[in-house]
């Protein structure tokens, strides 16, 4: 038992050390991954209760690395962030989803885009020119981006800030609150800001159909949205059961591995030719 436990330990160290040498090493190969153009965006579509079509499609960011393999946003957004890199990544990426958007609508298919936008790139301030300068770039009409903030930055949005999304929606972009619900403390800022649309963060759906609070809790914002006049999206549509609660709740927009995973550029045209509305 004794040798057990001593390797138990050394199990646990080299975990502990390979998970530090992975991030290390992240942020050591990050500075030159926009140069050796190894980030990739994906498109995952947003489908419509009612309509039962693709209406739009999220755009989401990929770092292929070339000894690690993908590795997910979730590793190294928070990371660029830190290291200061996270203004020229947002640019790559606002200009790419833009220019692939545009490409989308040349090729018939009525679609709005989504970016995810990151707090620092407001915080910076050049937020809205970066946007204006891919729309035009792209020839992308700008009432079909669509920008995804998060709810925290909502929260401690300054007045800076707040003139900022103003710029944006006057610009004609589409502002959008991501991940509502995930600890909020206030909702002032929903009447304050120029927001449309709420995407429900994923968590909420996770037991709906076993956890009738849970349950009831989606409906009141759902609810909530609607008389706001606002578009909500739910988040994460895994199985038919949660398709059939939020239609009969009133949810008219839908995302989730149900419908699609993320898929490249390329395989986006096939995948709005062959969407089965079931
Ligand atoms: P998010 O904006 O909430 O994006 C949705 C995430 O949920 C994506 O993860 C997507 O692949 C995943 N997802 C979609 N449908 C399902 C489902 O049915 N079940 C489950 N379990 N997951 C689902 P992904 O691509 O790993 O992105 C993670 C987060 O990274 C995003 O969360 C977003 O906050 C951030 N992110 C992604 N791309 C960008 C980007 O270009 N810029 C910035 N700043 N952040 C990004
Ligand atoms: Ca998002
Ligand atoms: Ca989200
Ligand atoms: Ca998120």
């Amino acid at each position: 038992a004794k040798s057990e436990g001593k390797c138990c330990v050394r199990t646990a160290a080299r975990a502990i050390d390979s998970a530090m040498g992975r991030r290390a090493r992240l942020a050591r190969d990050l500075p030159s991954a926009l140069e050796l153009e190894q980030f990739r965006m994906v498109y995952q579509p947003v489908v419509g209760a009612e309509e039962r079509r693709i209406l739009g499609i999220e755009s989401l960011v990929r770092w292929d690395h070339p000894q690690l393999g993908t590795v997910p946003p979730d590793e190294f957004i928070s990371l660029a962030e830190e290291e200061g890199l996270i203004v020229p990544l947002q640019r790559w990426v606002l200009r790419r989803a833009t220019r692939d958007a545009a490409a989308v609508l040349a090729a018939g298919w009525d679609v709005m885009t989504s970016v995810n936008v990151s707090v620092r790139h407001l915080q910076a301030g050049c937020l809205a020119p970066d946007v204006a300068s891919a729309l035009a770039e792209a020839g992308l009409p700008p009432h079909k981006l669509i920008l995804e903030i998060t709810e925290s930055v909502m929260l401690d949005a300054e007045d800076r800030l707040q003139s900022d999304l103003a710029t944006l929606e006057a610009m004609g972009c589409v502002l959008s609150v991501d991940d509502f619900g995930r600890g909020y403390s206030s909702l002032a800022y929903l009447a304050r800001l120029p927001v449309t649309i709420l995407k429900l963060d994923r968590e909420f759906l996770a037991d709906i159909e076993s956890d009738e609070r849970g349950a009831t809790l989606v409906a009141g914002v759902i609810d909530l949205g609607r008389r706001l006049g606002m578009d909500v999206v739910a988040e994460g549509v895994e199985n038919l059961g949660q398709l059939r609660m939020l239609r009969d709740m009133g949810c008219r927009y839908l995302q989730g591995w149900l419908f699609g995973r993320p898929v490249d550029a390329t395989e986006l045209s096939g995948v709005l030719a062959g969407f089965d509305p079931g």
